[in-house]
C-alpha cells in the first residue's frame, strides 16, 4: 500500500491529528480512538510494514525495538501491568494494515480474551 493511503503512515507524518504519548525517530504511540481499557495506546513504526511477519521479514532488529518502545510507552504512563497485542490478518482482528502493537491499562483483565 501507498503510504499516502496509509491512515496510520499518515498519523506518524503527522497529517491526521492523534493524541501522540511519545514519539522518536522510529515510532510513535499515540492512544486508540476507540479505547477498551482506561489506557488504550497504539505504538507504530513510522516505516510502513502491514503487519508483524512483514516486519520481522523487512527487518527484524527493529521488531525487537519496537517491543522496548512498548515497555517504555508503558512505563511511561504507569503501567505496572499491561497487555500487548498485535493482530496480524483479518481473521485475528487487524483492521489497520500498518504493523502496531496494542498497550492495554488501567483495568483487569481475563485471559483467553475471546
Ligand atoms: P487492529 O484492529 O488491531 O488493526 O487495531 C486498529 C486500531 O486502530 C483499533 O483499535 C482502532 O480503534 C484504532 N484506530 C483506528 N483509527 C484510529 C485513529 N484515527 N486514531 C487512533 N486509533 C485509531
Amino acid at each position: 500500500m501507498a503510504s499516502d493511503d496509509c491512515l496510520f503512515c499518515r498519523i506518524a507524518r503527522g497529517q491526521i491529528p492523534a493524541d501522540v504519548v511519545r514519539e522518536t525517530d522510529q515510532t510513535v504511540a499515540f492512544r486508540d480512538i476507540e479505547p477498551q481499557a482506561p489506557v488504550h495506546v497504539l505504538v507504530i513504526p513510522r516505516t510502513h510494514h502491514e503487519d508483524l511477519t512483514q516486519l520481522v521479514d523487512a527487518d527484524p532488529t527493529f521488531a525487537g525495538s519496537l517491543m522496548r518502545d512498548v515497555a517504555v510507552v508503558a512505563k511511561k504512563l504507569g503501567l505496572q501491568q499491561y497487555r500487548t497485542v498485535l493482530n496480524t490478518g483479518a481473521e485475528a482482528g487487524q483492521s489497520v494494515f500498518h504493523v502496531h502493537a496494542h498497550v492495554l491499562g488501567g483495568r483487569a483483565m481475563t485471559w483467553p480474551p475471546g
